[in-house]
């Protein structure tokens, strides 16, 4: 089923800068799709494409159908959880508790619920028992997993994640691609992310789309475009 189609999607910011151009992805339910290529080829700017943070100059997104445009934009952040390259850019709260809750206070889940939900997402994550923790003094990888919990309390259809393993070390790189592997596989949820590391693309992605200077110069299966002889 298709989850999410961007259709002949051209950006162009303020200052003249054709960031992206003639982008056409389709990409399905359960799909693990990596985005590569080298610094400023288009990667964040494709990626804020797909909850709203930006919208195409000319073009279209679709999450389930659903335009990706100002007025479903509530709908689309409940479908497309991201998460940001720099944890502290995400997290604001002053307790892991705290910054779990404040997406599902946001939908208006209380009571029973919403702690019903924030333990589940902290169990998924690995992180129980962290609940009074700042997520200041946690470690790259806990605070990756922290932002990680509250885009799942949602229970988004998509997870985006923008160089998910740029600021971990190997130990905390294997861990959170497992983690990513098995949120994948138990609940079914799509997940895109860019990397310019390209040694962790076969190890999480099952389809891949290469970048450069805006235009997607190559895509298929991992085996495809990693492998073809
Ligand atoms: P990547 O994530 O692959 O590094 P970006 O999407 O950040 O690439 O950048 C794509 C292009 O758009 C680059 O040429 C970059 O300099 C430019 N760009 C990014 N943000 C802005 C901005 N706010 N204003 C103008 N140009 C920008
Ligand atoms: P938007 O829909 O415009 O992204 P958000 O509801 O995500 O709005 O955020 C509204 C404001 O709250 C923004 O200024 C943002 O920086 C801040 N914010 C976002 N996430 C959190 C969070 N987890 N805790 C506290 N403040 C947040």
């Amino acid at each position: 089923m298709e989850l999410i189609k961007v259709s002949e999607v051209n950006y162009v910011y303020n200052d003249g800068n054709l960031a992206l151009k003639n982008i056409n992805i389709t990409i399905s339910k359960g799909d693990k799709v990596a985005i590569i290529g080298p610094n400023g080829a288009g990667k964040s700017t494709l990626f804020q494409l797909f909850n709203g943070l930006l919208q195409p100059t000319s073009g279209t997104v679709t999450v389930e159908g659903l335009q990706v445009c100002k007025k479903n934009l509530s709908k689309i952040r409940c479908k497309v959880g991201m998460v940001f390259q720099d944890s502290d850019d995400q997290l604001f709260n002053s307790t892991v508790f705290q910054e779990v809750a404040y997406g599902l206070l946001n939908m208006h889940i209380t009571g029973e619920k919403l702690y019903e939900t924030i333990a589940w997402a902290l169990e998924i994550v690995g992180l129980k028992g962290y609940e009074k923790r700042s997520p200041h003094n946690l470690s790259g990888g806990e605070k990756k997993k922290v932002a990680l919990a509250s885009v799942l309390a949602m229970k988004p259809k998509v997870i985006v994640l923008d160089e998910p393993t740029a600021s971990l070390d190997p130990h905390g790189v294997s861990n959170l691609i497992e983690l990513l592997n098995s949120i994948n596989k138990e609940l079914g949820i799509t997940m895109i992310f860019a990397t310019h590391d390209v040694d962790i693309v076969p190890l999480l992605a099952d389809r891949v789309y290469l970048l450069s200077k805006g235009e997607i110069i190559c895509g298929g299966t991992t085996e495809e475009v990693f492998y073809r002889k």
